[in-house]
C-alpha cells in the first residue's frame, strides 16, 4: 500500500469521508511560498496552508530558532515552571496588542484560544458578583473554531449544526453585511439583544471587520465601536477574535484597528508561528486578569498539557522578530493593489455573484462551486493551491509574495472562477 492509498483509507482529513474522501497530494517540503510534493511538482501556496504560513515555507529564521530551542528545551509542563521562549513571547505580544493587552494566556489551537477568552469573561462576571452572566452574544457567519464552545460561538446555521443538541446557546445577531463602506444599521438589534438579555450576558465576541472561514464577509469597522459602546455601557467583555485576520492579513496589524476601539480580550493564532508550530493566545486587559485574579477563586480555570511549548514560542519569537523587521503591512497593500487589478474583471463571469478584496485577501463569491476535479485539473494546471469551500474560491497568499506569484495566483482564481458551476455540494463545508 502506498502512503497515498493508506491515507486514504486509514486517516480523516478536515470536514472528509473517509468513504469516499477528496483527493489529497503528497506534501513533501515546504520552500518559500511553495508546497513540494512527493512526485517533485511544485504548487504554490495559496491559501497559506489556513492563512498561518505569512513569510513562506520553512522560513530559514524560524527553523533555525526552532532547532536552537530543541536543543535545550522542547517541552517542560507549565504548571510549576516557566521559560524564556514563553516570556520573551509575552512581552513580543504585549508590545504589539492593543493598549493595555498584556496579559497573556498561551493555548494550543486558535480554538482553545476562544474556549480561553469566553472562560475569561465568565470568570470576569463571576468575580464581579455576576454568576448568572455565563452567555456570549455572537454574530451570524462568524467562525471561532471546532471545539465546543468555539463551535457553539459560530454561525448557528452553519457546518456545526450537527452539534447543535450539545452546544451551549448563546445569542447571535445578523451577519453584519455590506463590506467596509455600509452604514452600521445592525447595531440597533446588537443594542436590542443586550437589553433583552441583560443580566445573562457575560460578553460580546466577534471576527472583527472579516468574517473568514464561515462567510468570507467583509463588515463596517463602525460595528466595532457600536460594540465597545454597548460592552462599556454594560459592564460586558469584548472580545475580538483577531486568529484568521490579524498580523497583517487584511492590511493593519489587527483588523480591528480600523474602528480605532480595542477588546478587552483578544485571541490570535494562525500566523502567530508562521506555520512552522501550533500556538495561539488569548491576550486580556490588565483590568480583566486584575479582575479575575481578585475574585473568590482567583485562579484563571484553564490549563493544557502544552500549555506555552517552548518549540512553539521559540518559532512565535521567531515570525515576530520578522513582522517586527519589516513592513508586512506595505505587503498586505501590494498585494491588495495587485488582486485590485485582476480580480474586479471576474464580476462579469456568468457563475460569479460578488468580488471582494481587502488586503491579503481576495475573494470570487460563486453561484456554485465548480466540480471538484475541475477544480484539482485548474490546480495541476496553473500550479497554484487553492481550496474553495461553500461559495468561496479565494485566495490568501503568504504576505511575502512576489508580484509574479501574486499574478499567477490571480490566474489560477480566474480560471476557476470561469469553470462551470458542478454539481450541488455536498460535502464542502471548510475552508
Ligand atoms: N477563529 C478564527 C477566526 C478562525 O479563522 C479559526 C480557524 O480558521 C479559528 C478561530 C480556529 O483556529 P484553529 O483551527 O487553530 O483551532
Amino acid at each position: 500500500m502506498t502512503a497515498l492509498e493508506y491515507d486514504r483509507s486509514h486517516i480523516w482529513h478536515p470536514y472528509a469521508s473517509l468513504k469516499d474522501p477528496p483527493r489529497a497530494r503528497l506534501a513533501d517540503r515546504g520552500e518559500g511560498v511553495e508546497i513540494v510534493l512527493a512526485d517533485g511538482r511544485r504548487l504554490i501556496d495559496g491559501v497559506s496552508s489556513w492563512w498561518c504560513v505569512a513569510h513562506g515555507h520553512n522560513h530559514p529564521a524560524i527553523v533555525e530558532a526552532v532547532r536552537r530551542q530543541s536543543e535545550r528545551l522542547c517541552h517542560v509542563m507549565f504548571g510549576g515552571f516557566t521559560h524564556e521562549p514563553a516570556v520573551e513571547l509575552a512581552q513580543r505580544i504585549a508590545a504589539i496588542a492593543p493598549d493595555g493587552l498584556n496579559r497573556v494566556f498561551f493555548a494550543d489551537s486558535g480554538s482553545i484560544s476562544v474556549e480561553v477568552a469566553v472562560k475569561m469573561a465568565i470568570q470576569y462576571q463571576q468575580a464581579k458578583g455576576h454568576p448568572s452572566r455565563c452567555k456570549m452574544v455572537s454574530l451570524k457567519g462568524g467562525y471561532h473554531g471546532d471545539t465546543a464552545c468555539a463551535m457553539a460561538l459560530s454561525d448557528p446555521d452553519g457546518m456545526h449544526v450537527l452539534f447543535r443538541g450539545m452546544m451551549p446557546q448563546h445569542h447571535f445577531v445578523s451577519k453584519p453585511e455590506g463590506g467596509l463602506a455600509a452604514l452600521p444599521e445592525w447595531t440597533a438589534e446588537l443594542e436590542r439583544l443586550a437589553d433583552e438579555h441583560d443580566g445573562e450576558l457575560a460578553g460580546m465576541i466577534c471576527e472583527p471587520v472579516f468574517q473568514a472561514a464561515n462567510a468570507m464577509n467583509f463588515y463596517p469597522p463602525e460595528y466595532l465601536v457600536e460594540m465597545r459602546r454597548i460592552c462599556d455601557e454594560r459592564d460586558l467583555v469584548l472580545v475580538f477574535d483577531e486568529i484568521a485576520a490579524g498580523l497583517w492579513r487584511t492590511g493593519p496589524r489587527w483588523a480591528h484597528e480600523r474602528a480605532g476601539v480595542s477588546p478587552d480580550v483578544m485571541c490570535i493564532g494562525k500566523a502567530l508561528t508562521g506555520g512552522h508550530m501550533t500556538l495561539a493566545a488569548a491576550v486580556a486587559s490588565e483590568r480583566i486578569a486584575d479582575a479575575i485574579s481578585n475574585g473568590d477563586v482567583g485562579a484563571f480555570m484553564h490549563g493544557p498539557t502544552y500549555m506555552a511549548n517552548p518549540l512553539a514560542c521559540a518559532a512565535a519569537n521567531a515570525s515576530l522578530e520578522l513582522f517586527a523587521r519589516h513592513d508586512y503591512g506595505a505587503m498586505a497593500r501590494r498585494i491588495e493593489g495587485e488582486f485590485n487589478e485582476s480580480l474586479p474583471r471576474l464580476a462579469v463571469l456568468p457563475n460569479v455573484r460578488d468580488v471582494r478584496i481587502m488586503g491579503a485577501v481576495g475573494i470570487v463569491e460563486v453561484e456554485r462551486l465548480p466540480s471538484r476535479d475541475d477544480m484539482d485539473r485548474v490546480i495541476d494546471e496553473t500550479g497554484v493551491w487553492l481550496r474553495p469551500f461553500a461559495n468561496y474560491i479565494y485566495a490568501m497568499p503568504p504576505l511575502v509574495s512576489d508580484p509574479a506569484t501574486i499574478r499567477r495566483v490571480s490566474e489560477a482564481l480566474a480560471a476557476m472562477a470561469a469553470l462551470p458551476p458542478g454539481p450541488e455540494q455536498t460535502g464542502d463545508f471548510h475552508e
